[in-house]
């Protein structure tokens, strides 16, 4: 991946080098406009990089817009951690952090003067008698016997509605514009609805607020944006888009649709992963195995991994599923490069080196990332009592040519130590093995081997007086079912059962007894690790981040 560079312009960075060339625009600005009713996934990051990334391409300008028209279902809380989520992702809005609602009343005026131009109306139909009129895309709609009303009637009425004098539901203010368009978003769209609900930031200043196509067009030209992206599902909404900008004669944005990033084995709706929160299918919306940002974060996925997995997927103008192993590719080749590594044994059995004294000690030099020589060294303390992991043993092993670990008299070299051969080994009553013995051979010291002694097999090892145990949580994908846009089911029956295993037996090298939140590790052979905010002192917790194996390395040749 590392390799690839990027060669052709995307449909969008055409159309952005297009308008610079031209003049149409000195310099490009885009928003990124979350609704703050949920906590941002990783569908919206990849909108975030669009946005934020065209605009440090072309030197232009992003803004964050809080796009705060549905007062029943926002809150304060998810605007902050909003904010958090993009910062993190390392994007940057200086002072331009806008609100909708801070539109309220200039999106009133350009309601008023739709009104005086004869373009909108208030119609006091309700939506089911409205959707009666409504006609199909195939039939024309018929129109309102309120339609036809006289501007200044219209005037005083929206006034009114803005005053408090109805009731929610008894009247909206519509678009004037064609009743027979094959467009059935054409068809008097509705631009205000009263409801009587305090909204987050307005508090009770407002009853009316202006549906999504009318605030988000408008917040658009208000801001100066050049090009306003949004995913596919918007295309139908264009031509609204265009005519309230032709009515109102303002600022030309232009929006432009891009497919919605679909992933693999993941749900990319912020309502049905509040219905995952709620129903307590999940610890919350950081659990890290939520594709939230805040979760993947907890989980250990790097602002980095994902800014190039968004680059790498890249923008379409058709709906598609993208492999999450992809991701993870990303994600590994990321920690590959940071992540230090260390011993941590997740089933330790203990290995007892009989030919080394009891009191003795020695501390060997291990390479902290043989990706980053200036990660330098650490030591480790060897001593008599080991611990490997079970796996790394077997009692009666295949050929020593498929068998590259531990058995009876077979020789393995320890990991920055020493070659040691199996001399037997003890059951417990359940006849699970306890003890492995082991004799270590002085000659085969690693980095000063004069035995001559070859092995194939080098196994992890954590000494047994000087480890530290931890908890760790092993991860798996939330969801079983591949494509989850397929299913006619409801969507949780294919939840993963066992998407998280709690391991409490783990025993890590010492130095891990001074690791903070956030600190992330490789243990060596096992995988990626991040120490989880749940850690308290003499407890640490680990979440493992995601395993060693790259099943996109694999698929892909790479
Ligand atoms: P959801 O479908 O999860 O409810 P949304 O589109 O309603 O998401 P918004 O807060 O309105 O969420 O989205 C903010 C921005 O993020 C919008 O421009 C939206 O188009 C974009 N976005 C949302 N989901 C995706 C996705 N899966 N891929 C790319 N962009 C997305
Ligand atoms: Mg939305």
């Amino acid at each position: 991946m590392e390799s690839e560079k990027k060669e052709t312009l995307n449909f969008i960075e055409h159309i952005v080098e297009e308008d610079l060339a031209s003049g149409k625009h000195e310099a490009i600005h885009t928003r990124f406009p979350p609704e703050p009713n949920g906590h941002l996934h990783i569908g919206h990051a990849k909108s975030i990089c669009l946005n934020f990334g065209l605009a440090e391409r072309y030197n232009g300008k992003c803004n964050l817009r809080f796009d705060d028209t549905n007062p029943e279902k926002e809150d304060t809380e998810y605007v902050e951690a909003i904010k958090e989520d993009i910062k993190w992702l390392g994007f940057e809005w200086e002072d331009r952090e806008f609100f909708a609602s801070d539109y309220f009343e200039r999106l009133y005026d350009f309601a008023v003067r739709l009104i005086e131009k004869g373009s909108a109306y208030v119609d006091d139909l309700s939506q089911e008698a409205f959707n009666e009129l409504k006609g199909t895309p195939t039939q024309p709609g018929r129109e309102s016997p309120f339609r036809n009303r006289s501007v200044e009637e219209n005037k005083s009425l929206f006034d009114e509605m803005k005053a408090g004098k109805f009731g929610n539901g008894e009247k909206v203010l519509r678009a004037k514009i064609d009743m027979s368009s094959p467009n059935m978003h054409m068809r008097d769209p509705i631009l205000y609805r009263i409801k009587h609900v305090p909204h987050h930031r307005t508090g009770d200043a407002w009853c009316i607020y202006p549906t999504y196509d009318f605030a988000h067009g408008q917040s658009d030209s208000i801001e100066g944006i050049t090009h306003s992206l949004c995913t596919l599902e918007f295309e139908v909404h264009r031509p609204l888009y265009e005519w309230l900008i032709e009515e109102l004669g303002i600022f030309p944005s232009r929006q432009i649709e891009f497919a919605r990033l679909n992933l693999s084995y993941t749900i990319v709706s912020k309502r049905k992963l509040l219905e995952l929160v709620e129903g307590k299918y999940v610890s919350g919306w950081d659990d890290p195995r939520m594709p939230t940002i805040s979760g993947i974060r907890r989980r250990g996925y790097t602002p980095g991994s994902i800014k190039k997995f968004a680059d790498v997927v890249g923008v379409a103008r058709r709906d598609g599923i993208i492999d999450v192993a992809l991701l993870e590719h990303a994600v590994r080749e990321d920690l590959n490069k940071k992540a230090n590594r260390v011993m941590g044994i997740l089933d330790p059995v203990k290995l007892i080196i009989t030919n080394w004294p009891e009191e003795r000690e020695e501390l060997l030099e291990a390479t902290n990332n043989p990706e980053d020589e200036s990660a330098g060294t650490r030591e480790l303390p060897f001593t008599r009592e080991l611990y490997i992991d079970r796996a790394d043993f077997k009692e009666d092993p295949p050929s020593p040519r498929k068998w590259f670990r531990l058995g009876p008299d077979r020789e393995v070299r320890l990991k920055y130590a020493y070659i040691v051969k199996c001399t037997g080994f003890k059951k417990n009553g359940a006849g699970e093995i306890e003890e492995i013995y082991a004799e270590y051979d002085p000659e085969t010291k690693s980095g000063q081997d004069t035995s001559g002694k070859k092995v194939k097999g080098t196994l992890g090892w954590v000494s047994a007086k000087h480890g530290v145990n931890a908890e760790v949580r092993l991860y798996d994908r939330l969801f079983k079912t591949e494509n989850l846009n397929d299913i006619e089911d409801d969507f949780k029956n294919h939840l993963h059962e066992s998407s998280l295993q709690v391991n409490q037996k783990a025993i890590l090298e010492p130095s891990l007894s001074s690791a903070q939140v956030g600190d992330q590790f490789q243990f060596e052979r096992v995988g990626y690790f991040i120490v989880d905010p749940d850690s308290v002192a003499n407890h640490l917790v680990f979440n493992r981040t995601i395993t060693l194996r790259d099943t996109w390395a694999k698929k892909t040749g790479q």
